[in-house]
Parts: structure tokens; sequence; C-alpha cells
């Protein structure tokens, strides 16, 4: 859940909305509709062609950006931004967590792994027990491309999907409630299969590539981007997930949860984090 910012204009390059399944996530998600950091999202479909068409739960969307949908998570922690985890390492006093830069923090009395399956497996490394359960998840990457216009080009409908071989997702960024509406801000992603082909190619090369093909789908003007670019994210997809909600060890105070424990969504992440957050409290207490 990713918000990031091109020029003047933000773009959600990652999960574009998200629905509630389970009463526990409705919850959280109508707290935050209720001091503003989300709202609901009605966009108009190419599936009928009205508001909401193509909704079969309503869609929520963080606002202003879809990052702000964890906002209230962060606000009482402290956080380590734009830095790499490197390695955890367990000394006679608890664990410590050694960053790419040479610098650790510690002791912490447990440790919650919640990153992407294959980085999980190489940060648990010794720890066999939880790392090998990890091996039948499969993560699936994908292109993101945030493209900037000024003028409106895009046909009457503000999401599309499913669009040809190449373009899973179109987007207007910018008809989600509290963006800016000038111009079009628009959200592309490609197809899991495309972006497996493509995922070591040059972000400019795809994002002409991504950009030359839309214009072909959706039969756009001859028009060039103000702005354009391309994002992979590499572990974006979960193809294959692990089956349990999270993984715990009790004995070793270690702990693995994400959306690819339950299922590929923004709210299969907030319930393994959830679950994983109660075991290590139970299990501390
Ligand atoms: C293109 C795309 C579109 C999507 N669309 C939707 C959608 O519409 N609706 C929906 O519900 N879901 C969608 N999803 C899925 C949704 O984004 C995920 O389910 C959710 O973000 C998973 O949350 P998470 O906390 O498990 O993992 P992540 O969101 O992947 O968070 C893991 C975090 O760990 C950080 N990290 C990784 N390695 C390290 C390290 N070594 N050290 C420190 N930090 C590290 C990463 O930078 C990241 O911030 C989409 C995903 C993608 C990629």
């Amino acid at each position: 859940m990713a918000t990031t910012r091109l020029g003047l204009e933000t773009f959600d390059h990652g999960a574009q909305y998200v629905t509630c399944r389970t009463s526990e996530f409705r919850a959280y998600i109508e707290e935050l509709v209720g001091i503003g950091y989300a709202a609901r999202w009605t966009p108009r479909s190419r599936l009928h062609g009205e508001e909401g068409g193509g909704q079969l739960l309503p869609w929520f969307v963080g606002k202003p950006g879809m990052a702000s949908l964890v906002r209230p998570l962060a606000e009482s922690v402290r956080i380590h931004t734009a830095r790499n985890v490197h390695t955890i390492e367990r000394h006679d006093k608890g664990w410590h967590i050694w960053f790419e830069d040479q610098t650790s923090v510690g002791p912490f009395n447990a440790v919650a792994v919640c990153v992407p399956a294959p980085k999980a497996r190489l940060l648990l490394g010794r720890l066999d027990e939880l790392a090998q359960p990890l091996a039948r998840v499969r993560m699936t990457p994908c292109w993101a491309l945030m493209v900037r216009l000024e003028d409106r080009v895009l046909p009457d409908q503000d999401v599309y999907s499913d669009m040809s071989e190449v373009i899973r997702w179109i987007a207007r960024n910018n008809t989600k409630p509290g963006r800016s509406s000038r111009g079009e801000s628009i959200v592309i992603h490609a197809s899991p299969t495309w972006s497996r082909e493509t995922e070591d190619a040059d972000p400019e090369v795809v994002a002409e590539e991504l950009w030359n093909e839309i214009s072909h789908v959706l039969a756009l003007p001859p028009v060039r981007p103000t702005r354009m670019t391309a994002h992979l994210w590499r572990h974006g997809l979960v193809d294959h997930s692990l089956g349990e909600t999270y993984i715990y060890s009790g004995e070793h105070r270690v702990g693995i949860a994400g959306d690819w424990c339950l299922g590929r969504l923004a709210e299969h992440a907030f319930e393994s984090g959830d679950r994983l957050a109660k075991a290590i409290v139970a299990s501390l207490s």
C-alpha cells in the first residue's frame, strides 16, 4: 500500500483499493473513514459503465493516498524508514536487528518478520523450522506505470481490467476521493506473465512499451505524457500462498506474517499481522 509523488501529483502505484470481508477489517476501515484517513471509491467501471459498476463489495481507498491506511498503526511506534534489515541475530539478552549500513538496534524480546516470503527466508536463514515452509510460497513480479497528462484523454471509464495480454489494470488515480482532479493521473499494472518476461528490462523501455500498449488498446489520440515512470514490484503478487495465517516459534520468539501467508490482498496481510501480534503478546505475558 504505497503512495508516491511524480511532480505535483500523487499516485497509488501498489494496491488500488481494499475490500472488507471480515468484521475485524471492516471495523478498522470504518474507524479510518471516521477520522478521514479512508473513503469509499466508486469509479465508473468498464463492466457496467456506471458508478460503482463491477463492485461486489464496496471499495475503500486511503485518503489522501493508499499509504494513509496504515498511518494510525504507525503513530505510536518508532520506525526506521529507508533502512533494509540485513540480519536478525539472537544473543543472551534477546534479538538484535542489523541493517545493511552495518548499524544495529536491540535487544528485543521477540521479532516479527513481515516482508515478502523470499526475503523472509533469507532473514530466517538458520531457523530452518521457520524458513522451510516458506519454500512453497510463490510470488510474482508486477510492473506499475505512473502517467501524468495535463488533459483528459481517457474514454469515459475510470478503471479498466484485463485489457490485453500485457495490461492487467488501468485506473484514473485522480478520481479517488481527496486527489487533485486536474488532468489525468493514471496507474497501469502489467499482467503477471508480461511482468515476469520483462522483470530485468530497463524501466524506461518498459514505460514506453506499456504506454504504447495503452494508447493502442484504448485507441487514444497521439498525446505525449508530461511525466511517466515505471516501478517494478519484484515480489508484488502472490501466486501460491502458505495456507497458514502466520508462523510463530515460541521457543525462538520469532514470527512471520504477510499477505502471502493467507492469500494476496491487503486484508490478508492485516489478518495475518493481527494474529501474529496476538500470538507474540500471549507468549510474552
Ligand atoms: C501492483 C499491486 C497491486 C495490488 N493491488 C491490490 C488491491 O487492489 N487490493 C488489495 O487488497 N491488495 C492489493 N495488492 C496486494 C497488497 O499490496 C498486499 O497484499 C499488501 O501490501 C501486503 O502487505 P504486507 O505488509 O504483507 O507486505 P508489503 O506491503 O509487501 O510490506 C512489506 C514491507 O517490508 C519492506 N521490506 C522488505 N524487505 C525488507 C528488509 N530486508 N528490511 C526492511 N524492510 C523490508 C518493504 O519495503 C515493504 O514496505 C496489490 C499488490 C501489488 C504489488
